[in-house]
């Protein structure tokens, strides 16, 4: 009787980059028992075991271009429907168009699912070119940090295996960062606006520490 049923928490998680959406979506998962679905990862991850989705992608994603809707929506399609999704999902960076929102909406309606909430992370400009310009990753593990929100407990040495190599990542420049918050604006905010008149749309203040903002997101999920 539960299956295809509405059973589970089925949540969508939107943001400009650097709002720590991927951050906040690691939490539910961890908190409910749900698959965390980046629709950047699945795409890397389709790519790398070459699959046929993998193979059409691989070309058009090197050349610059967005993944087409149909090979996204089919992708998540399949994956929720995987045992580790079974209590439910967060999608995270998807669906970013309001054609992908209403592709979605179809997909899911088919499957007798519905979205518990759309949760939009509020972070100013301002702070989040500061946060991305002060992000680095240990070359050796990957572990991410930040110059201010999550240092290492001993300056230049990673916590995690103790390397001492850090990269960042060349193309976050000012100009970058505000180039790519310009194209969430223009893109995906018409999916804000759809979610808020189907009354699913939940805006979370997301300028504080993890568990700061974590905790604002129990408060109004709870409702
Ligand atoms: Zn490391």
């Amino acid at each position: 009787m539960f299956e295809n049923s509405n059973e589970g928490m089925h949540l969508v998680i939107t943001g400009a980059p650097g709002t720590g959406k991927g951050t906040q979506a690691g939490v539910l998962k961890r908190k409910y028992g749900i698959c965390h679905l980046s629709a950047g990862e699945m795409l890397r991850e389709e790519i790398r075991k070459g699959t046929p989705v993998g193979k059409k992608l691989e070309p058009l994603l090197a050349g610059g271009n967005f993944a087409p809707d149909e090979l996204i929506i089919e992708m998540v399609s399949n994956r929720i429907e995987e045992d580790d999704c079974k209590k439910g999902f967060i999608l995270d960076g998807f669906p970013r168009t309001l054609n992908q929102a209403e592709v979605l909406d179809k997909m899911l309606e088919g499957k007798g699912i519905k979205l518990n909430a759309v949760l939009e992370i509020l972070v100013p400009d301002k702070v989040i070119v500061e946060r991305i310009l002060g992000r680095y990753t240990c070359v050796t593990c990957g572990e991410s940090y930040s110059d201010k929100f999550h240092k290492p407990a001993v300056e230049g040495v990673c916590d995690i295996c103790g390397g001492k190599k850090f990269s960042k990542r060349l193309d976050d420049t000012k100009e970058t960062i505000e180039r790519r918050l310009e194209k969430y604006r223009n893109f995906t905010y018409p999916t804000i606006e759809y979610y808020r008149k189907k009354g699913v749309l939940i805006s979370v203040d997301g300028n504080g520490a993890v568990d700061v903002v974590a905790a604002r997101i129990n408060e109004l999920l709870k409702r």
